[in-house]
């Protein structure tokens, strides 16, 4: 239905090796877009590769009714990650399952129906999540849900009078991805959390793009110091292999009502996340994404270029004459892969292993296209 075309001809890609992809006839890429942060450790991580291919020998699946080893682990480890209170693991096998899933225990728990969210926001293309999607060019033609009430992103007027006693959950991304890398502004996320207190609604943080150490600290939400009441996270988890997770408190997770998938948490996507989070650790990556992404944020802001944002590595760069021109040049002229977000905005979104000299290369390409 949609994909990049660069040139004449799309990209086809064969294979791929810690930050780099290949194309079928052998061209070598940077990838700086990893997927939409599907690649956190690098393509073909070998603790990733080695997991995947034991665990396909041991058993491809079993309902979910038999435990397994590998997909309880994957609930420990999961639920000692979760930020404060987020200890209660529902696994599924995509974003939009996951944020569907944490509005479904939003609604049991509270007996509500009300969904507070944020212009540009995204948070996928089923239809509770859909609904919590602002762009028309998603929703146009499917008689989407109309629970969801809109607000300005950044606005806490706007939040404290939106939310009430007949809101579920209010749900928001930490950094707006998709609708243009805009990180919330200081103490927003803080007056989110306020409001929910003061109403009885679930704080809903959409990680699945920030999430996994990206923003230089596992979870976004924690360098804003503030702890949801339920937290998602997808793209990266298995490295591309699909599996994504709903973090609930305990309040929601009590009364979370009944809520089932056949694939979730089956044995090979769980022991992918498993070697995924273990590498992370292993190789300290948040702090990697900390250091090299601002390296990469003060060499981007030398460029003639209207805006830089974001936090770590995921960084937005907002361009004076279109994305897609940019992008076609870094892609055909010096083989870097990247992603827009929206018409003016180029998203950097490397895997969290790139080194200052990758973000050089990037920086020297986009000054060329430029
Ligand atoms: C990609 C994304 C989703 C949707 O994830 P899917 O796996 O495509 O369903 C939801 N929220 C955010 C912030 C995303 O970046």
């Amino acid at each position: 239905m949609s994909g990049f075309v660069f040139g004449e001809k799309p990209i086809e890609v064969a294979g791929g090796d810690g930050v780099h992809v290949y194309g079928a006839d052998g061209t070598e890429y940077l990838d700086f877009g990893a997927s939409y942060a599907c690649t956190p450790v690098g393509h073909c991580h070998p603790a990733v590769v080695d997991a995947v291919q034991s665990q396909a020998g041991d058993l491809l699946y079993v309902q979910g009714s038999y435990p397994t080893e590998t997909r309880t682990a994957l609930y420990d480890r999961l639920a000692a990650l979760g930020p404060g209170d987020c200890a209660n693991v529902w696994l599924c096998n995509s974003g939009t399952e996951a944020n569907e899933a944490a509005l479904k225990f939003a609604r049991h728990a509270t007996g509500r129906e009300t969904v507070v969210a944020a212009k540009r926001a995204f948070h996928g293309r089923t239809l509770g999540a859909l609904a919590a999607t602002w762009k028309s060019e998603y929703r146009e033609g499917f008689a989407v849900p109309e629970h969801v009430e809109f607000v300005d992103f950044g606005d806490p007027g706007a939040l404290r009078e939106a939310v009430d006693d007949e809101t579920a959950a209010v749900l928001l991304e930490p950094i707006q991805g998709e609708g243009g890398v805009h990180p919330a502004p200081t103490g927003y996320l803080q007056t989110a959390r306020e409001v929910c207190d003061e109403t009885g609604a679930a704080l809903v943080l959409d990680e699945i793009q920030t999430g996994l150490g990206r923003t230089g600290s596992l979870w976004a939400c924690q360098r804003a110091g503030v702890e949801p009441d339920a937290l998602t996270v997808a793209k990266g988890l298995g490295s591309g292999l699909p599996v994504a997770a709903t973090l609930v408190a305990d309040w929601l997770a009590e009364d979370a009502g009944n809520h089932g998938s056949t694939f979730s948490g089956g044995p090979v996507p769980c022991a992918a996340a498993l070697a995924t989070l273990d590498v992370l650790e292993d190789e300290e990556l948040a702090a990697n994404a900390a250091d090299v992404g601002q390296y990469l944020q003060s060499e981007l802001v030398d460029l003639p270029v209207r805006d830089v944002r974001g936090e770590g590595l995921m960084v937005g760069v907002e361009v004076k004459r279109g994305a897609t021109r940019a992008l076609r040049g870094l892609a055909l002229e010096h083989r870097v892969l990247a992603l827009p977000a929206g018409r003016t905005v180029v998203r950097l979104l490397p895997p969290l292993t790139v080194t200052e000299h990758e973000a050089d290369q990037v920086v020297d390409a986009l000054e060329a296209v430029l």
